[in-house]
């Protein structure tokens, strides 16, 4: 998959080793991926539905806080590579097209932790898929 989406880090206090570090964040129309950059514990969401109208508020539930982001992505409805609010919280991650609105709701599906180390794919991010 050559698509780019959203690529971009948060650092936060990761729910898995407790270690204040970045959570790598990689986002394209078919999943959406946060994945510790200290242990690779990984969450993937999978689509649920893209929107151009309103975007209702999600409460924030769980372990996770809600973590609300802006990050660059190229925007697929109107080609506009630029500014996108990234909403990601326990059971749902949401980017928004700050252009035209455009909106890619995913929910959570699964969590695992990695095997292999993920610094090679993290300091070359030319092709994070
Ligand atoms: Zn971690
Ligand atoms: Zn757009």
């Amino acid at each position: 998959m050559s698509e780019r989406f959203i690529f971009t880090r948060h650092r936060t206090r990761c729910y898995h080793c407790g270690e204040d570090v970045d959570q790598i964040i990689k986002a394209v129309s078919a999943q959406a991926q946060v994945i510790c950059s200290a242990c690779g514990a990984t969450r993937i969401f999978i689509p649920r539905f893209e929107s151009t109208g309103a975007v209702g508020t999600c409460t924030p539930i769980g372990r996770y806080d809600l973590w609300t982001l802006e990050a660059d992505g190229r925007c697929k409805n109107c080609g506009v590579a630029g500014p996108h609010d990234l909403a990601i919280g326990c059971n749902h991650f949401t980017t928004r097209c700050r252009n035209c609105g455009y909106a890619h709701f995913y929910r959570f599906n699964l969590e695992y932790m990695a095997k292999s180390p993920i610094d090679e794919e993290v300091s070359a991010p030319r092709e994070p898929w």
